[in-house]
């Protein structure tokens, strides 16, 4: 099972929270092995997890991956970066 860039940001909060099925885990676990733009995104999207963690009612803030989402996608388009 082979998995693009977008699935893995798709599921990075359901894989930090350890609800993804273990099929997916291990194809994210690939993906992020050799990927540093979604090393990255795992990096940035657990520092916001700490950020909360003394907030039991946790949530990823509104926008937030969506502009994660557009600022890697601009990465990626300015280094001709291909998945
Ligand atoms: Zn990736």
């Amino acid at each position: 099972m082979t998995i693009k860039c977008r699935e893995v940001w798709d599921q990075i909060s359901n894989y930090i929270d350890g609800t993804v099925p273990p099929e997916l885990k291990s194809a994210i676990e690939k993906h992020l092995a050799q990927c540093n733009y979604c090393s990255a995104v795992l990096d940035s999207t657990k520092n916001i997890l700490i950020l909360v963690a003394d907030d039991r009612t946790f949530k990823i803030p509104i926008g937030y991956t969506e502009r994660l989402h557009e600022r890697l996608q601009q990465l990626m388009d300015e280094e001709g970066h291909e998945h």
